[in-house]
Parts: structure tokens; sequence; C-alpha cells
């Protein structure tokens, strides 16, 4: 969108983000691939599940991933144009005037706490778990399945983000650093990795781990509906919807949805599968 008055060269990347700041610059696209190189080796050299590795399912995957990305980067531009225009005006809190370090903790902190409500609220409302269930209806977990989400659910979480920056007024250095930890968290939670126990226990106060997010996409449903942290998992403490699972449980316990098929992994069934009657996507009910 080329320079603004503000000193800023905005570009939108994904939800509402924008890439370049004054002060430094981070290639966002860069720092996706490094995160799924890593997860690629940590999935080669440390695996905990076997048989992950499906060519048809990366094709299918990093197609919707695709298609989500040019939908969600075509919205974003509007998104970004409205930010742009917020930040001129001077948004409600105006962070931008604070210290980077304490502008990053408040919309960190903020933002992570939209995405575990986002999250919840995919999970409880029936209309919006349609959507989500294509993330959830992967019939395992690896770095493919970071970005395998139905364009519309990337659409919708937009908003209450875009909401939460707005009235935060954050500088885009912020935002920028944000969303690269973001990335590096998305793809390393979905990591078919086996971190060494000990490091585990001590990670999973910190970050939301590989293991802790495993069993989010557990078909069982007292797991599927527990661990919704995005990045960090306090939330999950904080609000009683942390579910611990045994090392044999993130070995053999099914994964995916009860209630999909086999179709349901193409790219077209996939995107069209929140549309079907009767819902095949509706919540399962298996104990
Ligand atoms: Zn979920």
């Amino acid at each position: 969108m080329g320079q603004a008055d503000s000193g800023y060269n905005f570009k939108p990347y994904g939800f509402a983000m924008i890439e370049v700041g004054p002060s430094f610059f981070i290639d966002l696209t860069l720092v996706t691939l490094a995160a799924l190189t890593v997860g690629m080796l940590l999935e080669v050299l440390l695996p905990v599940r076997d048989g992950v590795i499906s060519i048809v399912r990366w094709f299918n995957n990093a197609g919707l991933a695709l298609v989500t990305y040019v939908c969600s980067h075509l919205f974003g531009t509007f998104v970004a144009a409205f930010i742009l225009y917020s930040a001129e005006q001077g948004a409600v809190l105006n962070l931008t005037k604070w210290p980077l370090w304490l502008d990053f903790t408040i919309v960190f902190l903020a933002l992570e706490l939209t995405r575990y409500g986002t999250h919840v609220a995919m999970h409880k409302v029936p209309v919006l778990w349609r959507f989500h269930a294509v993330h959830h209806a992967d019939s395992t977990v690896d770095i493919s399945t970071s970005f395998r989400h139905h364009p519309i659910e990337a659409i919708i979480s937009t908003g209450p983000l875009t909401a939460v920056i707005w009235l935060l007024g954050s500088a885009p250095e912020a935002l920028i650093l944000y969303r690269a930890l973001d990335l590096i968290m998305a793809v390393m939670t979905h990591t078919n990795v086996n971190v060494p126990a000990r490091l585990e226990r001590w990670l999973r106060y910190m970050v939301v781990t590989p293991a802790f997010h495993r069993s989010h996409h557990f078909a069982e449903k007292r797991f599927t509906d527990s661990n919704y942290g995005a990045s960090v998992p306090w939330f999950d403490y904080l609000f009683s919807t942390y579910q611990p699972a045994t090392l044999e449980q993130q070995k053999y316990a099914s994964i995916g949805l009860d209630t999909h098929t086999v179709n349901e992994q193409r790219i077209d069934s996939m995107l069209f599968a929140p549309f079907a009657e009767p819902l095949k996507a509706a919540p399962h009910t298996k104990a």
C-alpha cells in the first residue's frame, strides 16, 4: 500500500498484520518457511507417532492452506487499510506511544486471550464448528495440519483480532513480532515430535507444546474440547480447560473426527464440507 504519512510501510499479511515498520523488518514468509523446515527435521529425527507420512494428505492440506492464504491475504488488505486509517486517526488506547516491550506484552496477552476465546467459540457454536471441524478432521497431526484451515474460519477469526488491535492501537513492530511468533508456534504445536519428557514437563508451563496441542486433536471429545491455547497454555490453566494425556495416548490415541469419512480429506470436499446437509462436521458425541 506504499509509504504512509506515519512513516510506516504497510503491507497486509494473513490476518490483518503489518509487515514493515520503520525500525525493523521481519520477512514473515521466511519465518514460516524456517519454522516448517525445523518442524520437518524434528519429525524425521524424533517422531512420536508412526505412519504420519502421506504425500496425498500433504498435497491436500497444502492446497487448502494455499486457498486460505490467498483469501485471508485479500481480506487482510482491507483490514490493514482500516488499521492504517485508525492509526492515523489515533486509536482508543494508542499503545504506539508506550515502550515497545510493554506494547508487545500487552498486545501479546490481549491477542492470545482473544484467540483462546475465539477457539472456544469455534467449538461451542454449531455454525462456527462447521468450519473449524475441517481443521480437526485431519486424520493425524503434523506440520501440514498447521495451516489446514477453511478460508471462512480464517476470515471469521480476523474479526475479533482486528477489533482488539484497533482498540489497543499497537505499534506495527509489536504486531509483526506477535505475528512472527504466532506463525512459528502454529507450526511447532502441530509438529509430530516427541519432546523429551523432562523438557516437556517444564515447557508446557510456558508455551503450548506439540503434546499439549496434539491431544486437542484426539477424537475423544473430552480431549477435543480442551487445550484451546494458541501459543501459551495459561488461559487453559486459568479457565480449567486443560486436559493432560499420557505418552501412550500421544502415540496411539485416535486423531480426527469420528463423523468424517475419508472424502473430507480431499481439498474440494474440505472446502464444501461446512455447507453439507445433514451436517457431516457436527460435534461428535463419542464420550
Ligand atoms: Zn480446535
